[in-house]
């Protein structure tokens, strides 16, 4: 009714207005960052709901991350309530080809039990198809025909079409072709998708049985996707197949003259300053050229920013106008000018880490809550010292994307024995459980299994079926065909008749785990590495179980498309209560208080891959633009003057990026020119560079002295030192020498030993010496056995909270 509406427009600016309500064939939202994209997707979704314009079953919405998608859904179902949103697609692209590859894989060869593969699995197969070829003499790489392989499929590329335009006098490329060709068999003969399939196969799907087609385009009848500048050609492909007009002759009879035939409503959504994954083949084209591909669009610019303050929204202007190549867009706010953005630059990774936590703290301190607080990084090897300092800090954290628990060898291992029982075809599987727990069959065993079947065209669980026949010796032939009867029992539980409950995911995996001896065999080596192991797998089992209590008619099959989905994108992880650690990448959309990008240094942003990408520059810099935006009140960019990386210690520059930000909009704690102070020696190269940002005058406050001093040296050519060649070999190698100095004194007290002060008793009052923050007086201590946290009071050091167990203190 009408105050629905009203609540569903309240608030919106007259654009945003325009697209909640707008009905047509096609829409397009381009607009910066905080415009309110997502917001206006789902109101626009709970609009078209609430006056029944549409069933939930007629929408698919399209976000980048399962966790975007969980949001969507949240916030619509706030709007509509949540029976009214049930049955609605909202996912990520991946997880919408899934389901419609569970219902129509059968039309291509494939069973609804289908495996994906994710990029581990499809390493190990192209791995092994590589050695069998001996295709590394070619200088074919593992990661290089897997990128390959990945590339030609984003574009819609097969074995046939590549053949086509192949060099056939080139015989690298024709044996990239065979591994290609052979990668490809085994897949179909695996029962298995890879991850880059998902959406490749629908889009196959849709294209080759126009029946299929015309199911899926009668059924969406409105289509939003969030994040359109990231698509690839192959999810552009798709939507285009989805929004195709129905044939009514494709339909089957009992669906024919019924319902609607138009093309379904699109709705795209983007920024292509936020463009971020052209390495993965996202094609900024597909929203250039959305006026061209629907001729009867219309578009709405949004300009006004609601997440942050005008002095982040400056900075990030600022930045992005460096880009050639993009239309001008004037974002404004009406939240006001805010604080300054903080700089600091650090001595090491681990200083700089530790600046980040006392910023913490004090924001902690103030009142704002840990869950509106982020710290974003370029690489996710900077996670290391962050953690480092945040776990002796006993600041409550979390790693987003990163936890990497199903990348774990016994997860894997145990999922595992979960897709060997839903997909018998699959041996990578199999091969992967053979012998786990240990059961005497080694690599020859296996290779006579694999011949065996070869010979006999059949399927390596068959050949382990039939192990007597192999003449293998009288214990190894009774270990294959126990695991053999094993995965039959519990296949039997799953292949039910029609209408027969299926075993339930969490008793398959106890029953699985129990009949193998699979955790026995981990505690009984009495290693603590193997007990933590034990202990990942009942969690395992725990996972089950709540995928139970949330999902009670969940079957086996729904566990493990839940489990491959969430663990190659990226988790659900709960991060109420904690500060969230991600890389920029996996930042696009969301939104924090307070906002921290560190590393902001040459090399790590932009990244040293990029330099020889074309375009690579510019789309790290819109990297660096969407971790500015992500902040709505506070903003900190920190650097270190030495970096810690693949075991060297390396002197960083500050990125060229900073320098494109106007000065008076950065109060720097910390600048370098302060860094030179501590270790008495200059780095000569740091100083230099510091020297084209002097001649702007953009670095530092006038205290830190770096406008005089060794500057200018670089600052002749045009907009500085981009163009200006760089420190000479002797300068780096001096810097070099100097900045390993502080890595030698600072560093290693914090990373060299591993302390334990378990038994260290601690009470308010007492007098404590630690290594770094000198004397202090403690005020208070929290928690219990190794979680203790003193809170101590330091004399020059200010306040902190140190973990007792880990904290290098001493009581005085
Ligand atoms: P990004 O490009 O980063 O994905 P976006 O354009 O999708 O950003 P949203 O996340 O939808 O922007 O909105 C940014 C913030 O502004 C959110 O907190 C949202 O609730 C708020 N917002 C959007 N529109 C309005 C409005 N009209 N009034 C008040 N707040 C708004
Ligand atoms: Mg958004």
């Amino acid at each position: 009714g009408g105050s629905f509406q009203d609540a569903l427009l309240e608030g919106l600016n007259p654009q945003q207005r325009q697209a909640v309500l707008y009905r047509g064939p096609a829409l397009l939202i381009i607009a910066g960052a905080g415009s309110g994209k997502t917001s206006v997707l789902t109101r626009r979704i709970a609009g078209l709901l609430a006056t029944r314009e549409a069933w939930p079953s007629q929408i698919l919405a399209i976000t980048f991350t399962n966790k975007a998608a969980a949001e969507m859904r949240e916030r619509v179902q706030q709007l509509v309530g949540r029976q009214q949103a049930e049955g609605m697609w909202i996912s990520t692209f991946h997880s919408a080809c899934v389901r419609i590859l569970r219902r129509e894989a059968e039309n291509f060869g494939f069973t609804k039990s289908f495996t994906i593969y994710d990029s581990a699995d499809s390493k190990a197969l192209i791995k092994r198809i590589i050695k069998e070829l001996e295709a590394d003499t070619f200088g074919i790489t593992v990661s290089g025909a897997m990128n390959k392989i990945s590339k030609l499929k984003n574009e819609l590329s097969d074995v046939e079409s590549y053949a086509r335009g192949a060099n056939f006098n080139d015989p690298g490329e024709v044996m990239f072709l065979q591994i290609f060709r052979e990668y490809t068999k085994r897949l179909q003969s695996a029962n298995a998708f890879d991850f880059d399939d998902l959406i490749g196969q629908t889009v196959y799907l849709f294209r080759a049985f126009p029946h299929v087609a015309a199911l899926y385009q009668r059924r969406f009848r409105h289509i939003l996707v969030d994040e359109y500048q990231d698509t690839n050609h192959a999810q552009y492909a798709l939507i285009q197949e989805l929004t195709r007009p129905v044939n009514q002759g494709d339909l089957p009879l009992d669906l024919q003259g019924k319902g609607h035939l138009d093309p379904a409503s699109l709705t795209v959504v983007g920024d292509s300053d936020q463009s971020i994954y052209a390495f993965r083949g996202a094609d900024i084209r597909n929203i250039v050229e959305f006026e061209r591909d629907f001729p009867n669009s219309t578009t709405i610019l949004l300009e006004q920013n609601y997440r942050s303050t005008q002095n982040i929204l400056d900075a990030a202007n600022s930045v992005i106008s460096n880009n050639f190549d993009r239309k001008d867009k004037k974002l404004f706010t009406t939240i006001g000018s805010g604080e300054k953005i903080v700089g600091f630059t650090g001595y090491s990774g681990h200083d700089e880490a530790q600046f980040v936590a006392d910023e913490i703290t004090k924001l902690h301190d103030s009142g704002m809550a840990y869950k509106e607080i982020a710290v974003f990084y370029r690489t996710n090897a900077q996670t290391r010292a962050l953690e480092d300092i945040f776990i002796r800090s006993a600041l409550p954290y979390r790693v987003l994307g990163g936890t990497k628990f199903y990348e774990r060898a016994e997860i894997k291992d145990a999922m595992s024995y979960l897709i060997t029982v839903a997909n018998p075809l699959d041996p990578m599987a199999l091969r992967r459980i053979m012998n786990v727990p240990k059961r005497g069959i080694g690599p020859a065993t296996e290779a006579a299994l694999q011949n065996f079947a070869d010979n006999n065209q059949t399927t390596l669980r068959d050949a382990m079926r039939n192990a007597q026949a192999l003449g293998l010796g009288p214990k190894v032939t009774g270990a294959i065909t126990g695991l053999a009867l094993i995965l039959d029992d519990v296949q039997a539980t799953v292949d039910v008749p029609e209408g027969v409950a299926q075993a339930k995911p969490s008793d398959i995996l106890k029953t699985l785990l129990d009949r193998t001896g699979f955790i026995e065999a981990l505690r009984a080596t009495r290693d603590p590495q193997d007990e933590a192991r034990a202990e990942n797998v009942e969690e395992l089992l725990s996972v089950t179980k709540e995928f139970q209590k949330n999902n009670p008619d969940g079957t086996l099959l729904d566990f493990l498309t839940e489990v491959s989905l969430v663990a190659a994108a990226d988790d659900l992880d709960d991060t109420s209560g904690t500060v969230s650690l991600m890389t920029l990448h996996t930042a696009k959309g969301l939104e924090y208080e307070a906002v921290f990008l560190t590393g902001i240094e040459e090399d790590l942003l932009p990244h040293r891959m990029s330099a020889g990408e074309p375009g690579g520059p510019a789309e790290e810099r819109r990297l660096f633009y969407v971790g500015i935006t992500r902040a709505r009140q506070r903003l900190y960019l920190s650097l270190a003057m030495t970096r810690a990386q693949f075991g060297e210690v390396n002197v960083a520059m500050p990125s060229r990026y900073l320098q494109e930000i106007p000065p008076e909009l950065i109060d720097w704690k910390q600048s370098p020119g302060d860094a030179t102070s501590r270790n008495g020696t200059q780095p000569r190269a740091l100083n230099a560079r510091r020297g084209a940002f002097g001649a702007e005058g953009s670095l530092g406050t006038g205290a830190s002295g770096f406008n005089g001093g060794f500057g200018g040296g670089f600052t002749g050519s045009g907009s500085g030192y981009e163009n200006a060649g760089g420190p000479s070999a002797t300068a780096l190698a001096r810097a070099a020498r100097n900045a390993a100095k502080p890595k030698t004194e600072w560093a290693n007290k914090i990373t060299g030993t591993v302390r334990d002060n378990g038994d260290l008793t601690l009470a308010a009052g007492d007098r404590i010496r630690h290594v770094d923050f000198g004397d202090g007086r403690v005020s208070a201590v929290t928690g219990e056995g190794t979680k203790r946290v003193a809170e101590v009071h330091f004399d020059t050091a200010g306040r902190k909270r140190l973990l007792i167990k880990v904290a290098p203190i001493e009581k005085i």
